[in-house]
């Protein structure tokens, strides 16, 4: 099921803006404006993250929250060359690989960008020798067309300044998928605000916080501060994994289009299996697809649930390929199978079942 127009709009608008670890805060306020839009209180820490608040109307409500990073991967400005070459180190992980000769832009104010490109040598210049060993992103060269370093310092480039590899949004084989840069973790933002969009009105019975973390990419630091804040009975986290379906081999795990992730197990989390039966039967309810992943990375969950005594914490992932690069590509039944089925989930759970949950593991 392709998205609807306003869907594609959330999509468009927010995989465009540019935040990478540390430097969210136009992704934030974007965030908080649509979450006042929609009529819900916002709470935030002091890192940057952002949530809206919609309180149960039942006083024995158990705290939910649903969340996913707001954070890209990028680089940060380290230095301004005598020629106006700028060099940078990565923000979060990033394969030299994917890099060179991609079209960038550097954020030197609120709003106020250059853009630029990633020096390449082409295959004349290249020695025998280069061929086996793919550019370090230390040594790469940012070329935002200055020709002294004095004609960057002047245009408004500083060192600590944030350049993202652009990625426009592009709709691909009429809806059905679409290529864009940060869909990790944009579709767990704008999931995030189309399921309160949706559940704007309904009485839940379950006091239910949604909303963005900060610094996922570098390590889940906004993550471990947002669950101090809010204090979680239970916890989803939003987030988007690689796909390893590219080949065409159906037994790799992380197929596009194949539906929302099980993530059973990972760097940073061994999964609940209760909330992945949960997950699996608010599925099936929904008659969506599911499939089951791992990961040798982590997610904000793994950050979540070591909180206090424990918090129980679910991942409610989709795959995409070609995660931390600028022309990754989800699958838009993937997203519509993890929407309904939260939702599903979101109306359906109750302090009861949490309960027994945690009874279980007792
Ligand atoms: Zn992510």
């Amino acid at each position: 099921m392709s998205l609807t127009l306003h869907q594609l709009q959330l999509f468009e608008r927010f995989t465009q803006i540019d935040g990478i670890a540390g430097q969210e805060v136009a992704v934030a306020s974007a965030l908080r404006a649509i979450y006042e839009g929609l009529g819900f209180e916002i709470i935030s820490d002091n890192l940057g993250s952002v949530v809206a608040h919609k309180p149960s109307k039942n006083p024995n409500a158990i705290k939910v929250l649903v969340v996913g990073h707001m954070d890209e991967v990028g680089f940060i400005v380290t230095d301004i060359c005598p020629n106006g070459m700028i060099k940078c180190d990565p923000v979060g992980g990033l394969n030299p690989q994917t890099l060179l000769a991609s079209r960038v832009r550097l954020k030197i104010g609120p709003n106020q960008f250059v853009s630029g490109s990633i020096d390449a040598v082409p295959p004349h210049l290249m020695k025998e020798e280069d061929r086996d060993h793919p550019v370090k992103i230390d040594q790469m060269l940012f070329d935002f067309g200055f020709r002294s370093k004095q004609e960057a310092l002047t245009s408004g480039v500083n060192i600590g300044q944030m350049v993202v590899v652009e990625g426009p949004l592009t709709i691909l084989n009429n809806g059905q998928r679409l290529l864009a840069k940060a869909f990790d973790n944009r579709y767990g933002i704008v999931l995030g605000i189309d399921v309160l969009e949706e559940l704007k009105e309904i009485n839940l019975d379950i006091d239910l916080y949604v909303g963005a973390t900060v610094q996922e990419e570098v390590g889940t630091r906004g993550a471990a501060t947002l669950a101090h804040k809010i204090h979680p009975d239970l916890a989803i986290v939003l987030d988007c994994s690689p796909a390893r379906d590219s080949t065409g081999v159906k037994s790799e795990l992380g197929q596009l289009g194949g539906g929302v992730l099980i993530r059973f197990y990972d760097r940073s989390m061994i999964a609940f299996p209760e909330l992945l039966d949960y997950q699996k039967l608010a599925a099936d309810q929904v008659g969506v697809k599911y499939q089951y992943f791992d990961s040798p990375g982590g997610t904000d969950a793994g950050a979540i649930h070591l909180k206090y005594d424990g918090i129980l914490t679910l991942t409610h992932c989709i795959c995409a390929r070609n995660i931390h690069t600028a022309a990754s590509v989800i699958d838009t039944d993937d997203y519509q199978a993890a929407r309904s089925s939260l939702i599903y989930m979101l109306k359906d759970l109750n302090r009861d079942q949490l309960v027994k949950w945690a009874e279980a593991r007792r």
